[in-house]
C-alpha cells in the first residue's frame, strides 16, 4: 500500500497567536503525557493515593508525591510547572467523557463543561462539583492570577481566568498532563452486561487485518482507523507521513460467547509478523507498529500473557516487539478505507499482500470461519 509518493508530507503551521497563558514557567522540553486511563476505576500501579471514588482530602508529603508521580506530572502537579501550549493530548479533544486529576483521581470536569479554546490548553467553563477545584491567589511572575488546584490533593492544575464563555464567564485553563480522561463509551461499555467486547489492534496495514477478522465467527464489526498518536481526527494522509504517532489499527467488536480474547489474539499473532519493529513486509514506519491497544486491565494482562507464552515457546525465531498501549482515543478512518479488501480485490496490493494472509488465516482457523 503506501509507497512514499502516495504519502504526501504535510506541513503544519503552528498558530502564532495565543491567549493569556496559564503560566510563564514554560519548560523548554515537551512534557510528555502519560497514557490516559480508560476505566472508571483507574488503578495506577505505584500510586496508592489514586482513586476515582474516594473523595476524602489527601495530606501527602512532597517527598511521597515525588515517589509516586512521574517526573513530568510531579513538575506540574507539585511544582506548578506549565506544559507547553499545544503539546498536551487534550487541548483540542471534544470527546465525551469525564476528566479526573491525574495525580489523585479526583473527578474534576465533564466534557460538556469543556469549550473549544485556541489557547493550546484544555479549557473548561465550570467545574464538576464544588469540591472538584479549589483556588489560591498566585502573584508569581509579577502577575495577579488565580491558581486552580485539585480539591482533593491540592495539586496544581492550571489557572482560572475571567475570559470564558457564558454562562459562567470563567476559563479554567488546565494542563493536559494534570488530567486523566475516561470516555463515556468506555464507562457505559464497562457497565453494560452485554456479551460484546471491543479491542483495538495494530498489525500493519489495516486493510489486511480488517479483511481477516471480518471472516471470524463471533466478530460483529471491524472498523479501520487510527490510535495512539498526538492529533485528533487524523486523516489517512497525515498518519501515512509517519509523524502523527498514530498506528493503523482495527477496532474489533466481538461476541465473547462465540469467540474470545484469546482467539482474537491467536488470529492477530498468526496473520502479522510481531517480531519486526515498525514494519510489516514493505510497509515501514511507526504507523505499522505491532500494537495491542488495551481498553482495560484484563485485556492488558491477557495480551502480556500471550506474548510471554509465544516468546517462551519460541514460536518465532526472533523476540516479539508488539507493544501494549492504553487506548486513549480511536479515530475511524475515511469511508473509502473501510472494507478495502472486499471492494478492491483485484488491486495488486490486495492480491499480493492481503490475499496470502487471508489464505493463511483460513487454513489455520478453518473451523472458525463465518459460513
Ligand atoms: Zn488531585
Amino acid at each position: 500500500m503506501k509507497t512514499k509518493n502516495q504519502c504526501r508530507i504535510l506541513l503544519f503551521l503552528i498558530p502564532l497567536f495565543m491567549l493569556q497563558a496559564c503560566g510563564q514557567s514554560v519548560n523548554n522540553k515537551n512534557i510528555t503525557q502519560n497514557p490516559l486511563n480508560m476505566e472508571n476505576s483507574i488503578n495506577k500501579a505505584g500510586n496508592p493515593y489514586y482513586s476515582n471514588t474516594d473523595t476524602s482530602k489527601l495530606n501527602v508529603t512532597d517527598a511521597e508525591w515525588k515517589k509516586v508521580l512521574t517526573p513530568d506530572l510531579y513538575a506540574v502537579s507539585r511544582n506548578a510547572d506549565t506544559e507547553r501550549a499545544f503539546t498536551g493530548k487534550l487541548w483540542d479533544s471534544d470527546a465525551k467523557g469525564t476528566y479526573y486529576c491525574a495525580a489523585c483521581g479526583n473527578k474534576l470536569f465533564k466534557s460538556d463543561q469543556k469549550f473549544s479554546s485556541s489557547c493550546g490548553w484544555p479549557s473548561f467553563f465550570e467545574q464538576e462539583n464544588k469540591n472538584s477545584v479549589v483556588y489560591k491567589e498566585d502573584n508569581s511572575y509579577g502577575m495577579k492570577r488565580i491558581e486552580a488546584l485539585c480539591g482533593r490533593c491540592d495539586g496544581h492544575l492550571g489557572h482560572l481566568f475571567d475570559d470564558g464563555p457564558k454562562p459562567t464567564g470563567k476559563r479554567y485553563c488546565m494542563n493536559s498532563i494534570a488530567l486523566d480522561f475516561v470516555p463515556d463509551s468506555v464507562i457505559s461499555a464497562n457497565k453494560s452486561k452485554s456479551n460484546l467486547e471491543t479491542i483495538t489492534l495494530g498489525g500493519g496495514c489495516y486493510w489486511c487485518v480488517e479483511a481477516v477478522y471480518e471472516n471470524l465467527k463471533g466478530v460483529q464489526s471491524v472498523v479501520s482507523g487510527f490510535a495512539g498518536g498526538k492529533n485528533a481526527n487524523p486523516t489517512y494522509k497525515e498518519v501515512c507521513n509517519g509523524n502523527t504517532g498514530h498506528a493503523e489499527v482495527v477496532q474489533i467488536t466481538f461476541d465473547n460467547t462465540i469467540t474470545n480474547l484469546d482467539e482474537i489474539f491467536k488470529v492477530f499473532f498468526t496473520v502479522h509478523d510481531p517480531t519486526t519493529l515498525n514494519r510489516q513486509g514493505g510497509d515501514v514506519g511507526t504507523q505499522y507498529r505491532s500494537v495491542i491497544f488495551y481498553a482495560n486491565e484484563e485485556q492488558k494482562k491477557e495480551g502480556q500473557s500471550i506474548i510471554e507464552k509465544l516468546n517462551s515457546e519460541k514460536v518465532y525465531s526472533n523476540p516479539i516487539v508488539t507493544t501494549l498501549e492504553s487506548l486513549t482515543q480511536f479515530y475511524k478512518a475515511e469511508d473509502n478505507h473501510q472494507n478495502y479488501y472486499e471492494n478492491n480485490k483485484s488491486q495488486p496490493y490486495c492480491e499480493m499482500v492481503i490475499q496470502p494472509k487471508i489464505e493463511k488465516f483460513e487454513k489455520i482457523f478453518k473451523d472458525r470461519l463465518k459460513k
